[in-house]
């Protein structure tokens, strides 16, 4: 734990008082329990898919985050996402950045970036992109590193699902887990709040990335949860994330045995998530069947909507008798379970 990068602070700044009460209750929280913060962090520019939604302090911020760098010795960082945000952070001595998971997406701005970074001794971090494309990851570490940034570090947040999902992004760890084998010197942080989305999943997520074998965690944290202005269903207090730290194992040496079944069992998990969220929704799908059904004095069972059920399912089973045979089993079970469901609108 103790070479571990921790990364904490709000999600977005909002105010003086709200940086520096999280600032404050940090400094006494970590260092009460032996914990070093490696960065503050804080969203000044924010991203937001909705144009009505609060953005962050902008500029206006910067001369707050730097009073904190020197009063509580944090090194702080920032999302940028423009050239002249380089500029904007480098006047208030703020020379560690982010690049978002929606700017990774465009060479063209990273480039525009890397560029205006040239020579200037920023540290950055780059998100993995909003698409789970790992080549679009390794390009814009390439272009900082071509760049001449000297430290530059890889933050995983996950990805958008298009099915259902309990966390808010997917965290595909076999993308991280393939960059680090591609690029064993770039420190990895697991950005656990934007995967998680929500605080009780935190620790869960934590301790994954740890038994991965990442550098660090950038977990939001904010004075005040409950008022945040972005993302406040995620976020922790300072003493919430020592609790949260607390109860994490490291292990000494990762066997690449159990790497491998870590990997294929997280993905076993994700699936399960999906299918039992799917499982509710079509059961959901059942209830205004029997509705309509009942209105219109139809009778519940419909052998020729069964047999195209099972059509549907027998269409994926690739000759495999012994698939074959679990799915007519599983579809029996469906069929009982939706016509119970019926009855109950008779
Ligand atoms: C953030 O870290 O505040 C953020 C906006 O993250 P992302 O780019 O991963 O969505
Ligand atoms: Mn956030």
């Amino acid at each position: 734990m103790k070479d571990m990068l921790l990364i904490a602070g709000p999600c977005a700044a909002e105010n003086e008082e709200q940086l520096w009460n999280t600032a404050l209750q940090l400094a006494d929280q970590l260092n009460k329990n032996d914990y070093r913060l490696s960065y503050f962090r804080a969203g000044i520019w924010k991203p937001r898919s909705n144009p009505n939604e609060f953005t962050g302090a902008g500029i206006e911020a910067l001369p707050w985050l730097s009073e904190i760098q020197k009063k509580f010795g944090f090194k702080v960082c920032v999302e940028v996402a423009k050239p002249e945000h380089l500029d904007y952070c480098e006047q208030y001595d703020i020379k560690t950045v982010w690049v978002g998971s929606r700017t990774t997406v465009n060479p063209f701005i990273v480039e525009e970036l890397a560029e205006n970074s040239k020579g200037r001794g920023f540290s950055v971090m780059v998100k993995n992109p909003m698409i789970p494309d790992l080549k679009l990851w390794r390009g814009s570490i390439e272009r900082f590193r071509k760049a001449g940034v000297e430290n530059i570090m890889a933050v995983h947040r996950g990805v958008p699902e298009q099915n259902e999902n309990i966390l808010r992004n997917t965290p595909l760890w076999e993308m991280p887990v393939e960059l680090k084998v591609q690029l064993p010197e770039i420190p990895l942080i697991c950005d656990v709040s934007h995967i998680a989305g929500d605080k009780n999943y935190l620790g869960q997520i934590s301790q994954i990335a740890l038994d991965f074998g990442f550098n660090g965690l950038m977990i939001e944290t904010h004075y005040r949860p409950e008022i945040a202005l972005s993302d406040a269903r995620q976020q922790i207090t300072p003493s919430e994330l020592t609790t949260l730290l607390q109860n994490l194992k490291v292990r000494d040496g990762i066997d690449s045995t159990d790497l491998l079944l870590l990997k294929q069992r997280n993905m076993i998990e994700h699936i399960d998530n999906q299918i039992s969220l799917l499982l509710k929704k079509r059961m959901n799908i059942v209830d205004h069947i029997a509705q309509i059904k009942s209105d219109h004095n139809m009778p519940i069972v419909d052998p020729v909507q069964f047999n195209k059920v099972i059509e549907r399912y027998n269409r994926n089973t690739d000759d495999d008798d012994d698939y074959r045979e679990f799915i007519t089993k599983y579809l029996e079970l469906l069929h009982q379970s939706s016509i119970q469901r019926q009855r109950r609108h008779e």
